[in-house]
This record gives C-alpha cells, structure tokens and sequence, in this order.
C-alpha cells in the first residue's frame, strides 16, 4: 500500500452524510445533521462518548473530508483542559510501562525467546521482512509457523505504529511516535515491509512524516500469492465462519477486503460477515470513556453475540489486537464461538498445527492487566494544568 495523493478536501456541508452513515452511532439524518452542528459548536454530544474513531465517516463524505477528526479533535481538547483516567495511561504505547510491556515478562518462555530475537536488527542481507506490530508481539505464537520461513520478523514495542494514539486524540504523542518509528523504519536497508495489521499498514503509509522508501503490505497478500503460485499447498476446511472485520481492515478499502476475502475462499471457507466493526478496544479511545473496561467489554461482547448468532463453526479476526480484545471478553461468555486469526486458518489449511494460545493469552491478560485498571486520580499526557 502506497500513501495516495488525495485532492484538497471542500467545505463542510454540514449534511450530516457522515454521521448518519456511521456504523456505530444509529443518527437519524435529521439527529446527524443536529450532531455536527454540537460537534462544530464545542457543545455536549453523546457522538463524543460513543465515536469509536473507526474513520468509516471519512470514507463516505461528499466533500472528502475526514469527519472524524472533528470528533478526534474535539477529543484533544478534552484531553487539554480533563486529562484522562489513570488507567488510560496503560494504553499509552509510546510509554512505559504499558498494558503490553506488563505482559511481555509473563509470557511463556518459548514466546519471550522470539520476541527478543525480533528486537535485533535484520541480518545483512534480508529483503524483506516482517514487521509485528505491537498486537503480535503480545501473540508471538502466532508467528511460530513454516509459513514465515524466509522472513524475518523485526519489531519492537518501542517501535509500535502508534495508531492507537492518534485515534484516540493524543496527537503529541503520537506524532512523536510516527518519527520515532520513521526514522528507524527508513534506515533499514530493505526492499519491502510487510505487514499483518491493518493498524500497522494504515499508520504506516499515512501517519509517517515521509513515505517509507519501500513498499509496505498487508502480509495477506503474500500469503495469497504464495497459494496461487503453490508455494503454500492448502486443503480445504470447508468450515463456515463468521467474519469480523476490523474498522481498520474497512479503511485499507475494497482492494484489501477483496484479497483477503479471495484468500478466504482459497480456504474452503464459507463465509458470513458480521456487521459490528469494533472488537471492543475502540470504545474505549474516547477520553469520555478512558479505556473504561465496561464500555470495551459491552462491545466486545455484542461482537461475540453476533458471531453467535450467525451459527457458524468459528469466528474469525484478521487482527492479532481483535484476537486479544475478544478472547479477552470470550472468558466472559463460554457459549461464544471459537476464534481464529486469519493467519491460523492458513497454518489449519497448510496443514500445520497452530499453538492456539489465545485463552491462555486472556487469563494473562486478566491476571496482568485488570488490576491496574482499578488505578485513581488522572493523568494529563498531553500538559494541562
Ligand atoms: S464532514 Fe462531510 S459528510 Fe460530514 S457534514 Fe461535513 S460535508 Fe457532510
Ligand atoms: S469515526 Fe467511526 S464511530 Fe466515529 S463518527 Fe466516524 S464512523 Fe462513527
């Protein structure tokens, strides 16, 4: 995916086109009209608690404006003048300790011994590699297949993509991120980055301030490839499953949905979509809700309730950070249908065995993190009094 050279953006229309298409928000024209008039005003709206900062608004406005960062922008100033709760600082990436930086020592061994390994640079020599991204650094058995043979992994949590923060209104951080990241993603001597997270590659070919000097992709259209050329022999599974797809999978566009439908099918999977966008971690991006655990654990489990209801034999996430969120939530309701990431049914249909530790991953979680979302008083990571 290469940053695209959009055309300047027109006035705003006040249409409301944006809001009422929102998948989260449920606005009438006449109630979406009415928001972004409270929006622009600096007035209370429920929008600024539930927004989920998915940026699906940004995809349908007539003017080519990006809709949600009246809402994200609005969230910055909140930020400015309230701070945030204590437990918000967890999920700031770009400090430490973070919610993933407590976890990282409580992995199992076999997992700590990758995710030091990926913290070395490449080796003189690699092309390509892989860049984890902060959600399969928390998952590194993800990455613990012969699918990934002849591509190194390099990552770091210092290096996370930072789109995290950016949506969720801490733009000083996260521009301090994009640099960090820049500077050190720019410097290796590579001729192309792949990616397994929609997170990863949005931030990465439109949040940078410059375009990397290589091309960055989606590590499903290698893996699509690779099948079509016979290098990955796969059998069917001929399994049918629920298909989430994240908000940020919904912005690379019809092109990557495309692809990662085609590989999919290449699966023998059939497939049904669900319509809830949000794994559950974005309702927690306002700082009205400062990672609240019941507003991210009500959505995750209305996601759950849908993949149920869909009757299908598993649910299925094409993000490591969906995969945690939901099995998270997943303890929380046993009737609710296995989850694989997308990678793993590769691995099924490849034949291998993937090590499927993503319940063990959530109790962690529960033990690790949980505690210290309990943390009092407020932060103000962006100054403030
Ligand atoms: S941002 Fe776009 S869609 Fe939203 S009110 Fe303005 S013109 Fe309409
Ligand atoms: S960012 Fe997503 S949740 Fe927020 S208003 Fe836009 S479409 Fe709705």
């Amino acid at each position: 995916m290469q940053r695209s050279k959009t055309p300047e953006p027109a006035a705003c229309l006040g249409c409301g086109v944006c809001l009422q298409r929102c998948p989260v928000l449920d606005l009438d024209a006449l109630a979406a009209r009415q928001a972004v008039r409270d929006l622009d005003a600096g007035l209370a709206s429920p929008v600024l608690h539930d927004c989920i900062a998915c940026r699906a608004c940004s995809l349908v406005c007539p003017q080519g404006r990006d809709p949600s960062e009246r809402i994200i922008g609005r969230w910055q100033q909140l930020i400015l003048e309230r701070g945030l709760p204590a437990r918000a600082g967890l999920f700031m990436v770009s400090r430490f300790p973070n919610f993933r930086s407590r976890l990282l020592p409580a992995l199992p061994a076999d997992e700590r011994r990758l995710v030091a390994t990926w913290s070395r640079p490449p080796s003189e020599g690699a092309r390509e590699i892989l860049y984890p991204g902060c959600n399969w650094l928390t998952s590194p058995y993800l990455a613990a297949s012969s699918l990934l043979d002849g591509l190194p992994i390099h990552g770091a949590l210092e290096l996370c993509c930072g789109a995290t923060l950016s949506r969720s209104g801490l733009k000083g951080d996260a521009s301090r991120q994009a640099r960090r990241v820049h500077m050190h993603l720019a410097s290796l001597e590579i001729t192309r980055l792949w990616v397994p997270c929609a997170a990863c590659l949005h931030a990465l070919c439109t949040e940078l301030p410059d375009k990397l000097p290589f091309p960055v992709e989606h590590l499903s259209t290698r893996l699509l490839d690779q099948i079509d050329a016979g290098r990955i022999r796969t059998r069917n599974l001929g399994m049918e499953v629920a298909l989430q797809i994240s908000c940020n999978d919904h912005l690379l566009g019809p092109a990557h949905m495309e692809r990662v439908r085609e590989l999919l099918a290449r699966l023998g999977l059939r497939v049904r979509e669900i319509q809830e966008p949000c794994c559950g971690i974005g309702a927690g991006f306002s700082p009205l809700s400062g990672y609240h655990p019941i507003d991210i654990l009500r959505t995750s489990l209305r996601t759950l309730r849908q993949a149920r209801q869909t009757g299908a034999d598993a649910l299925v996430v094409l993000c490591a950070g969906c995969l945690q969120t939901l099995s998270v939530a997943s303890l929380l309701m046993p009737s609710s249908p296995e989850l694989y990431h997308l990678f793993e049914l590769v691995q099924l249909a490849a034949g291998e065995r993937p090590l499927r530790r993503h319940i063990g991953r959530a109790r962690l979680w529960w033990c690790c993190i949980a505690p210290h979302l309990l943390r009092p008083g407020r932060i103000f990571p962006e100054g403030g009094p």
